[in-house]
């Protein structure tokens, strides 16, 4: 190791799943296979890109206005970034100073052991239990903070209201974050109970339900508060997060409730539908509330399968790691994307590997 490498900064970072160049059944990230609202087009087209020379709003008001009034909460209740992972990572720098560790589930999104190790916080992972439950008795003991997906990924699994708000009740003395990227898939969301626990922060995105992963727009609704302690971080550290397109297709996409109910509807008939394909084959799942599904087979090797997948053409998810190795990550495409799928596996369950 060279001197000047002894002060570096050093952090293993997140691997995402592949974004291949050539076209492929594409399973593996859990976007949405439908196009965004219709709106999203017009206000892009209608962008004059003289005001690229501009830089945008620095508070993102037709985005933020657009989300407040979408969820019935206060213009100061919203805070917006490019995409989710921007706005999780400034709470983790935010809201988690403490010397005690911050709790989260061993089987979880893998991000947040990378924003831990990077800013430098202490965190403890709390193990799901067999049916890979979170086990909210886990998360009451002294801590620095609190974050858990809801529904959990890559396990799909939703808790209801009652649980989140457990969680919340033993946990008022610090910041509990409940990360919603799939929420619109599953039941109601925690941004009903933020009135009443001015210590919850709830984060969702456009990447999933929105189908607009490649704008990267996401945003956290909480307390005033909690939004102002959010935005003096975020302006010490770079004003302009958003691109005017960003503001303006978010914007638009917001204003189409009818468009996003329906494309959401469509892909939870996909997903039941799918849950009874794959039990036909022998497959067994956790009861998804999410776009995707978590899945294994009693008498077939995921790894072997998911690079089977793959030399066919058909991306999914799999992790070389302990307790799920097992299991793959499957995302809920189009029907026809689910034909191709299905085809391949009723294949490979019938014959001899
Ligand atoms: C996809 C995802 C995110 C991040 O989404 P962005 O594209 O950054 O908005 C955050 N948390 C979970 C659990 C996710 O699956």
């Amino acid at each position: 190791m060279e001197a000047f490498e002894k002060n570096i900064r050093r952090v293993e970072p997140y691997v995402p799943g592949e974004q291949p160049r050539q076209k492929v059944v594409k399973l593996n990230t859990n976007e949405n296979p439908y196009p965004p609202a219709p709106g999203v087009e017009r206000a892009l087209r209608e962008l004059d890109t003289a005001d690229f020379r501009l830089y945008p709003d620095p508070a993102c008001s037709v985005l933020v206005d657009a989300i407040a009034d979408f969820y019935k909460v206060g213009k100061d209740q919203v805070f917006v970034g490019v995409g989710s992972d921007d706005v999780l990572s400034l709470c983790f720098l935010t809201f988690f100073n403490s010397d005690k560790p911050v709790f989260f589930p061993d089987i979880t999104y893998s991000f947040y052991k990378v924003w831990a190790e990077l800013y430098r916080i202490p965190y403890e992972c709390k193990k799901v239990d067999e049916d890979f439950r979170i086990v909210k008795e886990d998360y009451y003991g002294a801590n620095g903070g609190v974050i858990f997906p809801n529904p959990n990924a890559p396990t799909a699994i939703y808790e209801n209201l009652e649980f989140v708000e457990d969680i919340l009740r033993h946990n008022r003395d610090v910041i509990v974050i409940v990360d919603e990227a799939y929420i619109d898939y599953a039941g109601p969301s925690a941004i009903e109970l933020v009135d009443q626990y001015d210590n919850l922060i709830v984060t969702q995105t456009f990447s999933k339900s929105r189908s607009m992963a490649g704008m990267r727009i996401g945003y956290a609704i909480a307390s005033p508060k909690l939004i102002r302690y959010l935005n003096d971080v975020k302006y010490s550290f770079n004003s302009y997060t958003l691109n005017r397109a960003s503001l303006v297709c978010g914007a638009e996409s917001v204003k189409d409730r009818e468009y996003f109910e329906k494309t959401v509807a469509e892909i939870v008939g996909t997903r039941e539908r799918t849950k009874e394909r794959l039990a036909k084959m022998g497959f067994s799942f956790t009861d998804s509330s999410a776009n995707f599904l978590f899945v294994t087979h009693p008498e077939y090797d995921a790894g072997d399968m998911f690079r089977a997948l793959k030399e066919a053409g058909i991306y999914v998810r799999w992790w070389d790691s302990d307790r799920i190795r097992q299991y793959m990550r499957i995302t809920v495409g189009t029907e026809e994307e689910m034909e191709t799928l299905f085809a391949f596996l009723e294949q490979y369950v019938s014959k001899e590997n």
